[in-house]
């Protein structure tokens, strides 16, 4: 399966111009996380929604401090850490989550034998595109440190379906994310004190190489960095 396999609604005319974007851009670059969001809840409603992996709570804790009902996406790959699913469990736990787990077709076949691009199309892309199907906007949680190849990623961009991307903390200051994460008790996966500073699907995971990016043990040696759903 790939994306264009999926019944996802293609928004031929976006919800915001160039100039519209240039202009949020500019104003959001030094802007708190949570007034992002706020814009984004206040602009989009319940046509928002927020996806996460799960590897923290950082996004969601934000998030749901601006709206509560803001519905939270997990695309359940089938392929996850143990740890990773534990952090979905405590999150359950402390949140009232509007929580949206979106799974692969079940005749998805085991497609590793044909290689990645065809198993994150059908466990991540599609899912998440069935699971914005309806949506306006959508809420992400990558930031510029995470690697270089995601070194100018922009706070609000239009995605490939049309929709509107907000990456309310792309631009956050490390510092101020960790200092934020202790101070909020952020839930995080335990992984990451074992090196895995990246965490995705068990088989593509592995420890960051030393003096490399966070990302670097994502599909290391394949020279893939990105499984798809943020193009
Ligand atoms: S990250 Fe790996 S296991 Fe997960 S969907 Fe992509 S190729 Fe499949």
């Amino acid at each position: 399966m790939t994306p264009s396999d999926t019944t996802v609604q293609i928004h031929s005319r976006p919800a915001l111009s160039r100039s519209e974007l240039d202009t949020l851009n500019e104003n959001f670059e030094t802007a708190h996380p949570s007034r992002v969001i706020q814009w984004a809840v206040d602009t989009f409603g319940s046509r928002l929604a927020l996806a996460t992996s799960f590897s923290d709570t950082l996004l969601v804790d934000l998030a749901l401090g601006v709206d509560p009902d803001i519905e939270v996406v997990f695309l359940d790959t089938g392929f996850h850490f143990a740890e990773t699913l534990d952090v979905l469990r405590r999150a359950q736990v402390r949140y009232e989550m509007n929580l949206r787990v979106e799974r692969p077709d079940p005749a998805t076949v085991d497609l590793w034998a044909q290689g990645s691009d065809a198993c994150c199309a059908a466990r991540k892309v599609a899912p998440l595109d069935q699971a914005l199907s309806g949506k306006v906007a959508w809420l992400s949680g990558m930031r510029r440190g995470d690697s270089a190849t995601r070194s100018e990623t922009p706070i609000v961009s239009i995605d490939r379906r049309g929709l509107v991307k907000v990456n309310p903390i792309a631009a956050w200051p490390t510092h101020d994310v960790e200092s934020h994460m202790e101070a909020r008790g952020i839930i995080v996966n335990p992984l990451g004190d074992d090196g895995y500073d990246s965490i995705g699907c068990w088989p593509c995971t592995e420890r960051s190489a030393a003096g490399c990016d966070i990302r670097s043990g994502r599909w290391a040696g394949t020279g893939r960095t990105e499984c798809g759903i943020h193009l």
